[in-house]
């Protein structure tokens, strides 16, 4: 018998039992849904330490037969007929497992942001523009005009700064029509975001975010220590500060300084296995993006002194990203050209700009795949893994 605490064992001794209660579990399918009543003794033999001996079995609701995957089954399916068949293989308790380190990250997470004075926001997810451009955006029908998910908050959490808040996140989904089948992108993904007003410079922002994810995992393993959980001697123990590799240094030991394009899949991982061993720390972030890579979105702030690097990082996991941020751009005339050098048009932002025009204070942030850190730090083969009824390209069931 299986509960979300685990597995009990239910024992039936022959000619003490009632044999009526033999006959019932004979032909009982699996994974029915049972209520047991009985005696519990403690017991050596069974690995929670108690058995069962039932005096009444009652069948709440009997399964199907056959199972269209096995729950206690030593032979693993694949991932695919998994995901088809997602309510029975979440039973499992090495799956659930995965969700309650999720949430016990994400309660860490939170309690790290209120810790530090942040005000949990929810903006918006149908929005008439969308922030990073064309590409990955899904359109929807609003009542006849074309509207768009949200592909991030990242608009909406600036005004927000310009509101006062100071100091915000949210968690919630973000949207991007990624065409591509990778074991790293949804289609519909777990976004973490902050944003912080009065900074000086970038290196705060990357200083809280440091601080913020080693609190919340730091959280997470105290609380899951409680909970048996197979999964939590996993989370690593953060050193911070993590190391800050410039973008030139990283592309000069690729080989190709000064090329000034974007890290693929495979950079990243050559870039993680050099960043590792040269500092010691699985987690490091990536700095200085140049205009030249997708970091040169409008609200990306331009160095003073170059402006053909931005404020931009990335927090990388031994080769894999989990967070790009910076620090934005705040000065209305900077955001205007920024936007009219990158082909948008300043008079479909109107409700952004306002924000800028009646005092912006500088700030910064970033987004986090909570997807993407759950399946790092858990090592776990894929994204899909880490979230619950995942959307990619192909799946859109259950
Ligand atoms: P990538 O280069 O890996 O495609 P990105 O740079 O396009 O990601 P950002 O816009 O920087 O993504 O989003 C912030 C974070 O959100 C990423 O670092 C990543 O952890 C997560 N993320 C972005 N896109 C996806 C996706 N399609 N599926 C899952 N997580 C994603
Ligand atoms: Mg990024």
């Amino acid at each position: 018998m299986r509960d979300r605490s685990g597995g009990t064992q239910v024992t039936l001794k022959k000619g003490v039992a009632d044999p009526a209660l033999f006959a019932l579990l004979a032909e009982l399918p699996r994974e029915s849904v049972i209520d047991v009543t009985g005696t519990v003794r403690k017991s050596e033999k069974s690995n929670r330490g108690v058995e069962l001996f039932p005096d009444r079995i009652d069948v709440l609701t009997r399964a199907g037969v056959p199972l269209p995957l096995g729950v206690v089954d030593k032979v693993s399916a694949d991932l695919d007929t998994r995901l088809n068949h997602r309510v029975l293989d979440l039973r499992k308790p090495e799956v659930r497992a995965i969700f309650e380190v999720r949430t016990a990250l994400l309660a860490g997470f939170r309690d790290a942001f209120l810790d530090r004075g942040f005000l949990e926001i929810e903006t918006p997810k149908i929005l008439r523009a969308g922030a990073e451009g064309g590409a990955t955006l899904f359109a929807v029908d609003y009542f006849g005009s074309p509207a768009y998910l949200a592909q991030s908050p990242q608009l909406y959490k600036q005004m927000l700064i310009g509101a006062g808040f100071e100091r915000v996140f949210e968690i919630a989904p973000a949207f991007r029509a990624e065409p591509s089948d990778t074991v790293r992108h949804l289609t519909e993904f777990g976004s973490l975001d902050a944003e912080i007003g009065y900074i000086d410079g970038v290196e705060d922002v990357r200083r809280i975010l440091e601080e913020v994810l080693a609190a919340a995992i730091d959280s997470a393993r105290r609380r899951l220590a409680g909970w048996a959980n197979p999964f939590a001697p996993r989370l690593p123990e953060v050193r911070t500060p993590f190391p800050r590799i410039p973008f030139a240094s990283a592309e000069r030991w690729l080989g190709r300084a000064g090329a000034g394009i974007d890290f693929g899949t495979e950079d990243e991982k050559a870039i993680g296995e050099w960043a590792v061993k040269e500092h010691g720390n699985p987690f490091y972030y990536l700095i200085d993006f140049p205009t030249s890579t997708k970091e040169r979105t409008f609200y990306a702030q331009r160095q003073d002194a170059d402006p053909s690097r931005t404020w931009y990082f990335d927090l990388d996991y031994r080769g894999t990203e989990i967070v790009s941020g910076g620090s934005r751009e705040h000065r209305l005339d900077r955001v205007i050209s920024n936007l009219k050098s990158a082909g948008l048009d300043p008079a479909s932002f109107e409700g952004y700009l306002e924000a800028f025009r009646f005092g912006m204070p500088p700030h910064g942030g970033w987004g986090l795949g909570v997807d993407r850190l759950v399946m790092v730090l858990l090592g776990l083969g894929n994204v899909r893994e880490a979230r619950l009824f995942p959307r990619d390209r192909y799946r859109l069931d259950p």
